[in-house]
């Protein structure tokens, strides 16, 4: 007799699997991922703390590592934005390698090549900026940012700019109109445009400087901190990369630590688990390889978006050690025998907006990720409704070099809010998913 195999159209939620120990294994790394979203908020500072982790793990400069038997550990930096590792397996490269990929950038306020500016009337320091990537943009406003970043001076030196790291650090702030006076100016216009583009001013000063006959106090004031502190000039802003961003750490949600919240979980959450997972790896059978990149937020573009050639030449480096006259086509042949995740996150139903997602085929926030091996919890979903919206990860870019690719990561909550959450289940269950895929043969 012919049988029917049905899908399981209820999935069930990741904590019925959730022994006591298994809970308590949730909330610990889920604590660690929270310190690293606390120090990590932008694409730089992240590249740095996974960069330290893998050194700690044993993993070495690709340049720096000798011989490349199996169990190997090596990984390479892109102009700090990007991060490569690869544990070496037991097969050819040639066969092909388990990758997973993943974005380290988030949306956020970026400061204008021309920001500073000083408000006359007003006697204040103001920066205008250029936000980067899908925003509801009245979000940003009203709440302790912090500024991040590299300035490249005249004489050429880079020097690092972070305040609001620390806890007495000073903060940035994004002014929203009061109520009693937004009724009108702001209650009549669309949501989007709450707070609109130009509108995203920062607050950066007000106190003058000395001389009562100069013009712009504020801003010079401004300007003579940045000169001591960093020894920039105002031209060198046109250059730097600021970038803008929530201060609040990450922290458990919910009477029973359900969910954690926290700024720039899309993507980091992909790679943090991601790296976790080959940190953890002894000697796969096939070459594992985990890939963080920039810039997909605005089209994966650019010398550091998974677009560039950084992921090719790790690959072309690696098949070098083992054949210093590899030909190119070997090369072709190991992207095409690769499989791949392409980790990023999904969108979970929201509790106030169920009306824009298709219930039989949206993620659900405790429902697990989308895997089927190694007894993880997983789910099917689809972002949204048809014509609700949609948005895009890396797969496409990777797909076009013939590997097989999937798309496999958590769901979140309130996704590119200043606040998103994750449920630790699926946190841990990411983790689990992609150390299964890493390891298999
Ligand atoms: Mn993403
Ligand atoms: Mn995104």
């Amino acid at each position: 007799m012919p049988t029917t195999r049905t899908l399981a159209m209820e999935p069930a939620p990741a904590w019925d699997a959730a022994d006591r120990k298994l809970r308590a294994a949730f909330t610990a790394f889920a604590g660690e991922y929270a310190g690293f979203l606390d120090r990590g908020r932008t694409e730089r500072l992240a590249t740095v703390l996974l960069q330290r982790l893998a050194e700690k793990a044993g993993f070495v400069p690709l340049e720096k590592a000798r011989g490349l038997k199996p169990g190997a550990r090596v990984y390479a930096v892109n102009r700090g934005k990007n991060i490569v590792l690869a544990v070496i397996g037991r097969e050819p490269l040639e066969r092909g390698v388990n990758l997973i990929a993943s974005h380290l950038d988030a949306p956020r306020i970026d400061l204008k090549p021309r920001p500073l500016f000083e408000d006359e009337e007003l006697k204040m320091a103001l920066l205008h900026t250029h936000y980067y990537g899908g925003v509801k943009k009245y979000q940003w406003a009203s709440q302790p940012l912090g500024l991040f970043g590299t300035v490249v001076r005249r004489d050429g030196s880079a020097v690092d700019i972070a305040v609001g790291e620390q806890a007495d650090d000073p903060c940035f702030v994004i002014p929203d109109l009061l109520p009693h006076l937004s009724r009108k100016e702001q209650g009549e216009r669309k949501s989007a445009e709450t707070i609109r583009g130009e509108e995203l001013i920062i607050v950066c000063g007000g106190v003058p400087v000395g001389d009562r006959e100069a013009k712009g106090r504020v801003k010079t004031a401004v300007l003579e901190h940045l000169h001591r502190e960093y020894g920039m000039e105002e031209e060198d802003l046109v250059s730097a990369e600021l970038e803008a961003v929530p201060l609040h750490p990450a922290r458990f949600v919910g009477f029973d630590r359900a969910f954690l919240g926290g700024y720039g979980q899309d993507d980091k959450i992909c790679s943090y688990t991601s790296v976790r997972a080959a940190l953890d790896l002894r000697v796969p059978a096939r070459t594992a390889v985990v890939l963080c990149v920039d810039k997909e937020e605005i089209g994966s573009e650019g010398n550091t978006g998974v677009q560039s050639s950084f992921l090719m030449n790790f690959l072309g480096d690696l098949l070098e050690r083992a054949d210093p006259k590899y030909h190119e086509k070997v090369l072709r042949r190991c992207l095409a025998n690769s499989r791949c995740i392409s980790a990023d996150v999904n969108a979970a139903v929201e509790p106030n907006f169920k009306q824009v997602h298709e219930l039989a085929n949206a993620a659900k926030a405790g429902f697990g990720l989308v895997i089927n091996d190694a007894k993880v919890p997983w789910q099917v979903a689809e972002l949204g409704k048809v014509d609700e919206g949609g948005g895009g990860t890396v797969a496409k870019f990777l797909a076009e070099h013939g590997m097989d690719v999937i798309d496999c990561g958590p769901a979140l909550l309130s996704m590119h809010s200043t606040f998103e959450l994750v449920s630790v289940a699926d946190l841990h269950a990411t983790y689990r998913g992609y150390a299964a895929f890493l390891e298999k043969a």
